[in-house]
């Protein structure tokens, strides 16, 4: 089999990718180790640097369609549900004032529905992808089928395989991959029609406290998320306390919740799943055709809630260059791969400063960083102009860091 394209990983970056190239009329092969796409209890935020790509690729209306909800703000409070300060998207002219929460397996199977109508995209799941040897002129790769071992030729073999990536290891790209200290418990329920107001409240509530960080968010009319910190991803202290001390933990921070979690089925901590957090920062990312796309690139932590987003733009970038230079031979095709690199990768290493900042302050137990912490959210509060460079920056769609001067302002107006 020849193609053009290759796409290990059907994630969001691949997806995303097969589209722009497919429809521009290239060969696209995409193969995903997975069965199928299949439910993930998890939320995520579609921001509107992703809003804004899925409406370059006329996949806006589609998305809508699905079961979501519009955040325009996100609420943040203290570790005793005393407000701090709002972060609002609709303060400015942005043409999406809002974030899109969804659960992420139905955008990728609204995606892979589309491109099931574009015959020169063919996409294969149980297929996992094994090796390559670069030819000169292109990749020849191997992945299997169940027992059957496949081949294909392909001018570009593109690595969205996630933080695990196998196209990376192969590769022999080099680079720094550390796990956060802290992990996170996240669970999602349907919320019953008798539960209480403050559970219905589809209102996304950040709660920060003196090492706790507590995360919930709807991701339907229906359907509600939560992110739960777990300090040095320590389970084992969390089943010492036991389910009724950590769902009282959760009652007091949203009354009522823990009866709700106890009702719609969560009778064990086992049954939540925790999720570490990695940090992939990479010498390069790639090697002669070989190029990597989201997780697998750039893996980041969920404070900057971009991870999907920044897949989606990789898939963007790289989609245009390949289209304007795959005719043009591989040299051409070379080029472009450098061209994508150097324009994605500086974006990601300050998304990976911006979320390492982000974890020393936010998931601090130490009293004074708490303290000094909360007076700066409290001074952000009555800033507008300062927090609107916060949600800029969290929507994708620029990066404006608070400077030092935004800080001393905001800690002196708390
Ligand atoms: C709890 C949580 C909350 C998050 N919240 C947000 C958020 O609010 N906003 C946001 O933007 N991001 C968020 N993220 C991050 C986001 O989920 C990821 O960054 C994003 O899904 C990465 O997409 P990807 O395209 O890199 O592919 P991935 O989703 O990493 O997919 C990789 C794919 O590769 C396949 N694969 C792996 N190995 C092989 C192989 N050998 N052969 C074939 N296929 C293979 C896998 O089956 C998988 O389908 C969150 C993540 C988590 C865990």
């Amino acid at each position: 089999m020849n193609v053009d394209v290759t796409i290990v990983g059907a994630g969001a970056g691949g997806l995303t990718l097969a589209t722009i190239l497919g429809k521009a009329g290239f060969r696209i092969l995409v193969i995903d180790a997975r069965d199928e796409i299949r439910p993930v209890r998890r939320g995520e935020l579609i921001q509107p640097l992703g809003l804004e790509i899925l409406e370059e690729i006329g996949l806006l209306e589609p998305l809508y369609a699905l079961p979501h909800i519009r955040y325009s703000e996100f609420v943040f409070l203290d570790g005793k549900g005393r407000p701090l300060m709002r972060s609002r998207y609709d303060l400015g002219n942005d043409r999406f004032p809002f974030a899109v929460s969804l659960e992420p397996h139905l955008m990728d199977q609204m995606v892979l529905s589309h491109l099931a109508s574009l015959a020169n995209v063919d996409v294969r799941f149980g297929a996992a992808y094994v090796e390559h040897h670069d030819t000169g002129d292109g990749v020849d790769l191997w992945w299997s089928e169940g027992e059957r071992m496949c081949q294909a030729h392909t001018k570009v073999l593109v690595g969205d395989d996630g933080r695990r990536s196998l196209v990376r290891k192969n590769a022999g790209i080099p680079g720094r991959i550390e796990t956060y200290r802290d992990s996170y418990l996240s669970w999602s329920f349907d919320c019953p029609a008798d539960a209480p107001e403050s559970v219905k409240n589809p209102l996304g509530r950040y709660f920060i406290g003196r090492g706790k960080i507590f995360f919930l968010f709807a991701v339907s009319p229906r359907r509600r998320f939560f992110l739960y910190m777990l300090p040095n991803g320590d389970r084992n202290s969390l089943r010492r306390r036991g389910l009724r001390a950590f769902l009282s933990e959760l009652d007091d921070w949203v009354p009522g919740l823990g009866n709700v979690l106890s009702q719609t089925g969560l009778e064990t901590l086992e049954q939540i799943p925790d999720m570490s957090v990695m940090k992939i920062d990479l010498d390069r990312w790639s090697s002669g055709p070989v190029v990597l796309i989201g997780d697998a690139a750039h893996a980041m932590n969920p404070h900057v809630a971009q991870g999907r987003n920044q897949s989606m733009e990789d898939a963007r970038v790289l989609g245009k260059l390949l289209s304007r230079e795959m005719s043009a031979g591989q040299g051409s095709v070379l080029q472009g791969i450098a061209e994508y690199e150097s324009r994605r990768k500086p974006r990601t290493m300050e998304l990976h400063r911006l979320a390492d900042e982000m974890t020393w302050i936010w998931n601090s137990g130490n009293p004074v960083i708490v303290a000094l912490r909360e007076k700066v959210f409290r001074g952000l509060d009555k800033m507008p102009s300062v927090s609107r460079k916060i949600v800029r920056t969290i929507s994708g769609l620029s990066f404006e860091p608070l400077t030092p001067m935004d800080k001393l302002k905001a800690f002196w107006s708390g």
